[in-house]
């Protein structure tokens, strides 16, 4: 049996998963800043409840899920979360977090599965950084996330992005600009794509969304939602714009921004990279879900929220990545058993004062691990052998000057603090 990887899952590697740590870091520092708290939710849940939250007529829904039968009596229908807010809502509903205070500002961070096309930025397990706000119906939010993302993408120093944002209005407005929509489409039925045929009837604002060239080249021409907003939604649409008139590049209106899930009212956006990901672009994409809440069981409780790819967001990082400064390693070379139980003590104890160290489990001669120290990058090496018991002292050599001194074993943890620094924990 050949053991790999499944098409569309990737690992990432030492070398990689330092950028990763460093976005994770800085969306919670960011996060922090506006007062949202994390929320973990499981990576399966019953399928019904991502067909009653993104729709049947999605394409997650219709091919994408990784869907199963568990081994229950019933067989319930299992899926992997296709992406995070219907987790997020069903939690939030579950637990009531509602009835303690319904504004809540939640993130969460983790895998997402789809069975795409793989291709570059597109996998089949991708993971994403979401944030959900519940409560709100205020265009400041809109905007606050908005900006959120912004400082997030300003902390990671993410080469240029570009924001693109719309409205589409909501139950009151939408079915008049769905029926001109129609009417357009209706007319260029026979061009569509055979999916784009299908959305027509039951879905047809996301043609509007359809990757085809082809009818990408139709919708230029489509009529604009933002024409048939009623006085609402372009009030909240128009706040939104006003609140982001200082963002740099300033965000760019395209009518034609429809989310493909089937929940979203109001503002939508993406946040693209202008060079570096080729037609997988958005890095982040959301906007405003205000009946979702409701529709999922929950109290009649306004949803706006975002998800970023995190994926995407690395390989516009990846260049010039150095990721979090690890503290200096300290390599402890030995020989013979008695040095070795000795070290092993030694590497337990300046472990917990917060130095790196590492060391090696087999016997070698000096020369070998000397070598390994050198491939493992340590600053300095501790050299301990039959000699250096009887004596009571070591050896420290640091590596790039080559220079050695002898330590007595009682003044070890002042003698490291040169050559690596001081340790991160202080014992006292
Ligand atoms: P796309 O238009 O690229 O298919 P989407 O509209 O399906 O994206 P969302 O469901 O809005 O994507 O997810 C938000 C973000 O998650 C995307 O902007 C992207 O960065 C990331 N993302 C979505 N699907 C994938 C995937 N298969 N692989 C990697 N990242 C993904
Ligand atoms: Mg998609």
């Amino acid at each position: 049996m050949n053991l790999t990887r499944i098409k569309g899952f990737a690992d990432v590697l030492p070398g990689d998963v330092e950028t990763w740590q460093r976005i994770e870091r800085a969306a919670e520092r960011v996060f922090a800043s506006y007062n949202f708290k994390e929320i973990r939710i499981p990576v399966l849940e019953k399928s019904e409840l991502f067909s009653r939250s993104l729709g049947e007529s999605t394409d997650v829904i219709e091919k994408e899920m990784y869907t199963f039968a568990d081994r229950d009596a019933k067989a319930t229908l299992l899926s992997l979360r296709p992406e995070g807010t219907a987790g997020v809502v069903r939690a939030y509903n579950e637990s009531k977090l509602h009835q303690v205070e319904p504004v809540r500002k939640l993130y969460y961070l983790g895998p997402m599965f789809r069975r795409e096309r793989p291709q570059k930025g597109r996998l089949r397990q991708f993971h994403q950084i979401g944030a959900e706000v519940f409560g709100r119906t205020d265009p400041h939010v809109d905007a606050e996330l908005l900006l959120l993302l912004q400082d997030l993408w300003e902390e990671l120093e993410v080469p240029e992005t570009i924001l693109e944002l719309n409205s589409i209005g909501c139950a009151d407005c939408r079915p008049g600009y769905r029926s001109a929509l129609v009417d357009f489409l209706g007319a260029r039925r026979s061009e569509l794509c055979a999916d784009c045929d299908r959305r027509l009837d039951n879905n047809p604002l996301r043609v509007l969304d359809c990757k085809r060239e082809s009818c990408a080249e139709i919708v230029t021409a489509a009529p604009s939602i933002l024409l048939h907003l009623c006085a609402d939604c372009q009030l909240h649409f128009e706040t939104v714009r006003e609140l982001l008139k200082d963002l740099r590049p300033e965000p760019v209106v395209n009518h034609r921004l429809v989310r493909g899930l089937d929940y979203y009212c109001r503002t939508t956006f993406e946040w693209k990279a202008s060079s570096g990901l080729g037609s997988q672009n958005t890095v982040a994409a959301g906007g405003r879900y205000d009946g979702l809440v409701e529709s999922l069981g929950g109290p009649p409780v306004a949803g706006v929220g975002f998800a970023l790819g995190v994926e995407r967001l690395a390989l516009l990082l990846a260049e010039g990545e150095s990721g979090r400064p690890e503290a200096p390693l300290l390599y402890l070379a030995w020989m013979g058993e008695e040095a070795q139980r000795w070290t092993f003590t030694l590497a337990h104890r300046l472990r917990q004062r917060g130095f790196r160290v590492d060391l090696d489990g087999e016997s070698r001669n000096l020369k070998r691990q000397m070598r390994r120290a050198d491939k493992l990058d340590a600053r300095a090496v501790l050299i301990v052998g039959p000699d250096e018991m009887t004596k009571g002292k070591a050896l420290l050599r640091h590596m790039a000057t080559k220079e050695q001194t002898e330590v007595d074993f009682a003044d070890i943890d002042e003698s490291l603090v040169e050559p690596l620094g001081p340790p991160t924990r202080v014992i006292t």
